[in-house]
């Protein structure tokens, strides 16, 4: 970055619904540059849209953010509460001339913005106000006729470096005078912005690109008010998988479902991290938090638009499951046991290191919290259900697997010691034995242990269960594999 002042950047969500994804990626990229340049991050609530501002969003706004972990520096500025501002600065531009009054009416608008379209004409305003003498205007004004106040755009282009897109220019004629100030005295979105940003210091702007188009209007603002101008990045959008424009067809796009969806906020941050971001070359996408601080630069900042995976956000929550202490993960999952009617967190807190040994199996293969929980049942209740898959693909001949299976109980009941390599070597011996591989000893096993065909290491699964439970569910898969064999 050449400027030398400290980075002020801002995230100005409108509170008209819940924290939406791309929301909470421009929140992200603000957040991690500020924390990485020593900057400030600022939060401002744009609720001057009375009629869909609501205090449920503002509060899913702060709960969101919260739950991202991305904290906010300096009070949380209500743009609501800067109106008198906005109209000092909607007057001062009057008295300096870059902005003028406007008396035509919504009706006289619409109907000369109908004529324009039958001459299939693109209408814009064609300032007749600007041309009223002042002493008509004087006159007018006194008579309590209602008026808006239109920014004057001068002649030339407006340009700027945006640290996303490079050099970008619009030509002033393509840009209409812009009303900045309503009959009500109450400001349009883009002089409110600036009027804001201005008085918050804000060097940087960094939004979605859907903001293009208002930046040329606001850089005039800044001009006509006699401030400096912010450098301004305009982030790429997000696209569904199909490439479309990121929906509610596509699935869950508020960062509420996610938390509730059981993805992890370190997984959902890293996740939106790299939608539209690249820490450049070769590259570990699993980043903690403070890895993403040190990487993050608006060099990375990627240009096309980036796609909402799903599946590869519920990948990167695997990753960062199998990653989390232990002590963070607990908390997370007892609840979901219990639920699941499994066990109760008494049970868990008396037998606490078997309940971590449990936790540390099942993680790695899992990549929601739900999967720890499906895969967790048969270390907690008795009566498991054979998962049709398993016993159709592991015990498809009852009659070899059973006379297997007995053998194996056999063996398991004689040994000296409860520990994995005592298994392994008997297994083995046994498998050699019967002249079979260690896998068709080995995979019947699992589904009569778990009833799925995937589990944690067999022994693993055994030393978890303890030799009653181990011997006893082998027993009863007997008895199952003879009901089919005699099928
Ligand atoms: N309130 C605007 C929005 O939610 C953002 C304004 C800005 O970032 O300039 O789209």
């Amino acid at each position: 970055m050449t400027d030398a002042r400290p980075l002020r950047l801002r995230f100005a969500p409108s509170p008209t619904g819940y924290l939406h994804v791309g929301g909470a990626r421009t929140a992200l990229f603000n957040w991690l540059l500020a924390r990485r340049t020593g900057g400030q991050f600022l939060l401002r609530i744009e609720d001057t849209d009375k009629a869909r501002s609501t205090d449920d969003s503002t509060r899913a706004i702060f709960e969101g953010l919260t739950w991202l972990g991305l904290d906010w520096d300096e009070e949380v500025v209500f743009q609501g509460a800067n109106l008198e501002r906005h109209r000092a600065d909607a007057a001062k531009m009057l008295a300096a001339g870059a902005v003028y009054r406007c008396f035509c009416t919504t009706d006289e608008l619409a109907a000369r913005r109908a004529e324009a379209e039958l001459r299939k004409e693109a209408f814009k305003y064609d300032r007749r106000c600007d041309r009223l003498p002042p002493a008509e205007v004087e006159r007018r004004v006194a008579a309590g006729e209602p008026f808006v106040l239109r920014f004057r755009v001068p002649a030339g282009e407006t340009t700027w470096h945006d640290l996303v897109h490079g050099q970008i220019s619009f030509p002033n004629k393509d840009i209409e005078d812009f009303v900045i100030l309503r009959s009500d005295a109450t400001p349009i979105y883009n002089h409110a912005v600036v009027s804001d940003d201005i008085a918050m210091a804000v060097t940087l702007v960094m939004r979605g690109d859907d903001h293009i188009s208002n930046t040329p209007k606001q850089i005039l603002l800044y001009e006509a008010l006699g401030a400096p101008l912010p450098q301004f990045a305009h982030l790429p959008m997000i696209h569904g998988t199909d490439g479309k424009k990121l929906s509610k067809r596509h699935g869950a796009t508020a960062v509420g479902d996610y938390q509730h969806l059981g993805i992890l906020p370190q997984a959902m941050v890293n996740f939106l991290a790299l939608l539209g971001w690249s820490p450049g070359g070769e590259f570990e996408e699993v980043m903690t938090l403070d890895q993403l601080i040190h990487a993050f630069s608006e060099d990375g900042l990627l240009r096309k638009a980036s796609v909402f995976d799903p599946k590869k956000l519920e990948w990167m929550n695997g990753q960062h499951l199998s990653q989390l202490p232990i002590a963070e993960l607990e908390p997370r999952v007892t609840p979901a046991l219990v639920a699941a009617g499994y066990t109760t967190a008494e049970h868990l807190a008396t037998h606490h290191d078997w309940y971590r040994t449990l936790l540390d199996l099942l993680r790695v293969r899992s990549r929601l919290i739900d999967d720890i929980v499906r895969q967790a049942g048969p270390y907690f209740v008795d009566a498991i259900t054979y998962d049709p898959e398993a016993v159709a693909k592991q015990w498809k001949e009852p009659a070899v697997v059973l006379p297997l299976l007995t053998a194996t109980r056999e063996t398991l009941a004689a040994l000296p010691e409860w520990t994995p390599p005592v298994m392994e070597e008997a297994l083995r011996h046994l498998a050699e034995a019967k002249g079979v591989g260690g896998g068709k000893i080995f995979q019947p096993l699992r589904v009569a242990l778990t009833g799925l065909t995937v589990s944690p290491g067999i022994f693993d699964v055994m030393v978890l269960l303890g030799r009653e439970r181990t011997l006893a569910r082998i027993a009863s898969a007997e008895d199952h594999l003879e009901t089919l064999a005699s099928a």
